[in-house]
């Protein structure tokens, strides 16, 4: 028997502006073949050049609202006035096929995850400098001040969860960053818990050839 590679969820969070979604998007450039990457439905509006059913489903509240009714979401949680969840049906679907699947979400949508499977990995990235992070937001153009402000208000709340997360990643130079967690997947599948079932029928061959059989 060869040891069966299990798709593993991980969770991707980190301040509004750590650069998450970039290395999300990178990760998948480069090893597409290993992940999927989970869409979330939102209630907030497309910033420029996003499209429906690239980055988000975009929907409207009812149609969320609908969407929370009908069980079609594993989590869901609001940030900054909008709500934000992960739809069911493609996580539960890629992770059967193998892929692990990365879901890039928010602390409280984290820790909704991790309670509903404990295996998830949690990682949190980081910029190098709460200035870093600030000058980011700013410098992107995509959100007016006042909604930076509340995504800035935000990352202190969630600085206080941090500790919940399995690893911290800190992204100052992206093609490092991406290495890193890319390595940080990899270890995780050949921890020795992640793999009992390989184990068990390993120790099974092991005794039947003692025995001579
Ligand atoms: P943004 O508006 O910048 O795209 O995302 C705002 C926040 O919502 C980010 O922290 C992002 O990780 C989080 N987010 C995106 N999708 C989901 C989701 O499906 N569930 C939860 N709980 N948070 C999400």
């Amino acid at each position: 028997m060869a040891q069966n590679r299990k798709g593993i969820l991980i969770v991707l969070s980190g301040f509004s502006g750590s650069g998450k979604g970039t290395i999300m998007k990178e990760l998948m450039k480069k090893h597409s073949d290993v992940y999927a990457l989970s869409i979330s439905a939102t209630t907030r509006a497309p910033r420029v050049g996003e499209t429906d059913g690239i980055e988000y489903f975009f929907k409207t509240k009812e149609q969320f609202e609908e969407m929370i009714k009908n069980e079609e979401l594993i989590e869901y949680a609001q940030y900054v006035e909008h709500y934000y969840g992960t739809p069911k049906a493609y996580v539960t679907e890629q992770l059967e096929a193998g892929k692990d699947v990365i879901l890039e979400i928010e602390i409280q949508g984290a820790l909704k995850i991790k309670e509903k499977f404990p295996d998830t990995l949690l990682l949190f990235v980081m910029p190098p400098s709460a200035n870093e992070l600030k000058e980011r937001l700013v410098g992107r153009g995509t959100e007016k001040m006042s909604v930076i402000e509340s995504r800035l208000h935000r990352a202190v709340e969630e600085a206080e969860g941090i500790e919940n997360y399995d690893y911290l990643v800190i992204n100052d130079k992206l093609e490092e960053c991406v290495e890193q967690v890319h390595s940080i997947i990899e270890n995780e599948h050949v921890k020795v818990s992640r793999n009992i079932e390989f184990i068990n029928s390993m120790r099974k061959e092991l005794q039947s050839f003692s025995k001579g059989e």
